[in-house]
């Protein structure tokens, strides 16, 4: 074995061997993989084996379509079969509102260019004979469905990774991993040490025991997992005599199964409700090649519902159960990417379906090791969306509740329970008291909407029963003065004698002066954005920043590597230390003037202004500025005074008759100002100017600021694409993010986000569209549940349009 490595890569499953492989073709090739044992020693040998190219987030299933498309790349290179068969599959809908899911799937494949197309029940019974149609109401064709073998595609990455130059040294079990004063790590084995540069943990089922080995706990739990295979059928033997094909794969959502042809018979896989973790608190690192103790009784209620959707399966013996663990994060998607703190410590684990995403997790971690950056939009899978919150009991209550829900739909308006309510703000009961409907962000509760007695969520694609609500929540901002909880922002102090050099360098726009407030795109070295922010400056070297609530640890990573090394800039995330009320309408300065002694006339607290005030008794910082495009100010509190101040807010606020708004009607009130938000209009695949926020970007400022020259490049060459608003003729359901936008009979963009104005009246949707077409106004249509509705470009804001409100 070798003493040095520029990376080591701890796990020969799938993962870890797919992560090699990317690194040696992207020409790292001193790289070392260290396996206990042999190589598909963890989950990987005992998976079922199915790929297929659908995900809810559209970023992942991208990455999913290139693991497919990556195992003719991988056999040719290795000289080592994988066994893929391409089959193609059915996904099978037996509700309505499945097939309304379904339909979203088929529409997001449109600009993905994965080829899905609904079928009907006894369409998808010609394609698959086993199903019993009148179970359905509808049904999806994907061709790029199949399976393969786990284990020859496995060592089909080691092969290829080797010819590449890369070392694969099995039975060398990693025991420690120590930094040493110079940066490097030192990788203990029982064969000896490695130093390496980077480390890669893909340790699969033992990946929180290495991550525990630098101190970090991570959110992940291995799950019981079962299918069985059946005794050879006369159905299968029939169909694969008649036509000459397989039988292709089959998801039921509604039973909560998957099948597919193994041999003569049949493979059927399930994610029961009533689910077991396995090794909840530490994996016994003497389990390696072996199965667990098969539990028929937890899967039954799931195969009762398959024998009847495939009722061949009730005339044929099961011969054997096959019973192994994997592992989930809390919501599903694998852990990538660097771990904030730790220099050169790289994660990839979490995978739980490493047939499919194995591929996509190994080129994207690759490329961020070698390229500083991913290559694409992985935030459904990095690690960073995860914060000290998700704790180990948190993450066994969430990774069961996923797990029992994998089939499951998920309506936009649903909010799942599990875990929760962990990390609440002082105002949570004053908010529940007034009807507050929860949500959550980053682990914080964040109010949705308030819903009157006895009124709450019904789950719909549709428009639901909280739509009247929110309307009136929007109106009482446009109309009188509106108060919501912002504690959910990232909040950021940034201090010390280089921390006006300093952000001037990470961050595009021009510094404020004192007292003063701007919005503050930041880029990456390609140019395009990894952050947006309201920057403040507070004086005295004090600097404050707010960005997105769910990006904290994402930007805290960011921020850290990029802090100079002397300590003449201090970051803190705030959090918790500080919460945060915000009250906008057009008598929000006359609220505020009423609670405070300071001045708050227009000409003494203009718009973008920050001053520290007292509101009631309670200290606060105060910026005039609000999210909801109208006058507004946010107002951050020490948790100890949100109360006092909100309570303050609230008695003066009746000569006002003041109310409380969620982050529904937040929405509704920001699309019709045209504001984009972090995560779903601004993301880190678009530049400034295709996102709109050129006119924040400082082009001609001194400081060298992070991309500038990409940024200018793109200003020059015009960028691809354009963020655009348009108006929607929906007429029951609003868009969620994600649908296709069409323009002259072909799909052209895809939406970012929307909903419905309440005060404008209008069905909004945002999203990119290419440039060329960017100017145009009619023309388009939005997809929304397998119907298009006409929808037209709107250059200008809905509401205030001249800033008279804003400003005023
Ligand atoms: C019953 C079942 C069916 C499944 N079906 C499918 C399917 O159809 N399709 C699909 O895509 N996925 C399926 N999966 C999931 C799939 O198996 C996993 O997504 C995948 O195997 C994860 O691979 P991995 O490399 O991350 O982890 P693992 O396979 O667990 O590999 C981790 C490796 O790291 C090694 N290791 C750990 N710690 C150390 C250390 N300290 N030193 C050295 N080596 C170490 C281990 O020995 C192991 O070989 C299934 C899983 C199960 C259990």
């Amino acid at each position: 074995m070798k003493s040095h490595a520029k990376v080591v890569v701890i796990g020969g499953g799938v993962v870890g061997c797919s992560v090699l492989f990317h690194l040696a073709r992207h020409g790292w090739t001193d790289v070392v993989l260290l396996e206990r044992d042999e190589l598909t020693s963890g989950s990987t040998w005992h998976a079922a084996g199915g790929m297929h190219t659908i995900n809810g987030d559209p970023n992942v299933a991208k990455l999913q379509k290139y693991t497919i498309s990556l195992y003719k790349e991988i056999e040719e290179l290795s000289g080592q079969a994988t066994g893929v068969h391409l089959t193609g599959g059915v996904l099978l809908a037996a509700t309505e509102a499945r097939l309304d899911w379904l339909r979203g799937v088929v529409a997001k494949g449109r600009y993905l260019g994965i080829d899905l197309e609904e079928i009907s029940p006894d369409e998808a019974a010609k394609l698959m004979p086993l199903i019993d149609p009148k179970q359905f109401v509808g049904a999806v064709r994907n061709k790029e469905d199949g399976h393969l073998d786990p284990s020859g595609v496995t060592h089909a990455y080691a092969k290829a990774a080797r010819k590449l130059g890369a070392e694969v040294e099995r039975f060398t079990k990693v025991e420690d991993i120590v930094r040493r004063a110079d940066g490097l790590w030192r990788v203990i084995t029982n064969k000896g040490e490695v130093v390496a540069e980077h480390v890669v943990n893909a340790g699969g089922l033992w990946a929180r025991e290495v991550g525990r080995m630098v101190g970090l706990e991570l959110p992940v739990l291995a799950m019981e997992h079962m299918y069985l295979i059946t005794e050879d059928m006369p159905e299968v033997a029939a169909w694969n005599q008649k036509t000459g094909t397989e039988i292709i794969h089959a998801v039921d959502f509604d039973g909560e199964l998957y099948l597919r042809q193994e041999r003569g018979g049949m493979l059927m896989g399930t994610y029961e409700k009533a689910n077991k973790p396995w090794s909840e608190f530490q994996t016994p690192w003497n389990f390696g090649h072996e199965l667990l103790e098969p539990d028929i009784d937890r899967i039954a209620p799931s195969l009762e519902v398959g024998f009847r959707h495939f009722p061949a399966f009730q005339n044929t013996g099961i011969k054997q159960i096959i019973n192994g663990p994997f592992t989930f994060a809390p919501d599903g998607n694998p852990l990538v990417g660097p771990v904030r703190g730790l220099p050169g410590f790289w994660v990839a684990c979490g995978v739980m379906a490493g047939f499919s995403q194995g591929g996509g997790v190994g080129l994207a971690l690759s490329n961020w090791m070698i390229e500083g950056d991913p290559g694409a939009d992985i935030w459904a899978m990095d690690v960073s969306r995860y914060g000290d919150w998700a704790t180990m009991a948190y993450t066994n209550a969430k990774v069961r509740e996923n797990y029992s829900r994998r089939f499951s739909i998920r309506f936009p308006n649903e909010e799942l329970p599990a875990g929760r309510p962990l990390k609440t703000t002082p105002v949570y009961d004053l908010l529940s008291a007034k009807g507050a409907q929860w949500g959550v962000a980053y682990g914080l509760e964040v109010p949705l909407w308030y819903a009157p007695e006895g009124v709450r969520d019904e789950f719909s694609w549709r428009r639901s029963s909280d739509f009247s609500h929110v309307a009136k929540e929007v109106a009482a901002v446009r109309n009188g003065v509106g108060l919501s909880e912002i504690s959910s922002f990232a909040k950021y102090k940034v201090t010390g004698e280089g921390a006006a050099a300093w952000l001037d360098r990470l961050l595009a726009c021009k510094l404020p002066k004192p007292g003063r407030m701007t919005l503050a795109p930041m880029l990456k070295d390609d140019g395009r954005l990894i952050g947006d922010f309201s920057l403040a400056n507070l004086g005295d070297e004090s600097w404050f920043l707010a960005g997105s609530g769910v990006a904290e640890q994402y930007h805290m990573r960011w921020f850290e590597k990029h802090l100079p090394p002397d300590g003449s800039v201090r970051i803190e995330a705030l959090g918790p230390k500080l919460t945060g009320l915000s009250i906008a309408g057009p008598k929000a300065r006359e609220l505020l003037a009423k609670v405070t002694r300071a001045d708050v006339s227009n000409a003494a607290f203009p718009f973008m202004a920050i001053a520290r005030m007292d509101i009631g008794m309670a200290p606060c910082l105060v910026g005039r500025v609000s999210y909801t495009g109208d006058l507004g100010y946010e107002m951050w509190v020490a948790p100890e005074y949100q109360r006092a101040a909100f309570q303050a807010l609230m008695a003066a606020g009746e000569e006002f008759s003041i109310g409380l708004f969620g982050s529904r009607a937040l929405n509704a009130l920001r699309l019709e100002k045209n504001y984009g938000s972090w995560g779903r209009e601004y993301r880190p695949i678009y530049g400034p100017l295709e996102a709109g926020l050129d006119r924040f970007v400082a082009y001609g400022k001194d400081a060298d600021f992070i991309g500038k020259e990409a940024a200018l490049a793109e200003r020059k060459q015009g960028g691809k694409l354009r963020l655009r608003a348009f108006v929607v003729d929906a007429v029951d359901a609003d868009v969620i993010g994600d649908e296709p936008i069409w323009y002259d009979g072909a799909v052209r963009g895809w939406v970012t986000s929307g909903g419905y104005a309440h005060h404008s009246r209008k069905s909004i949707a945002m999203g990119y569209v290419p440039k060329e077409i960017a100017e145009e106004t009619d023309g388009f249509e939005i997809e929304l549940l397998g119907r298009r509705h006409a929808a037209r470009m709107q250059s200008a804001p809905l509401f205030d349009a001249n800033f008279e409100r804003m400003r005023g």
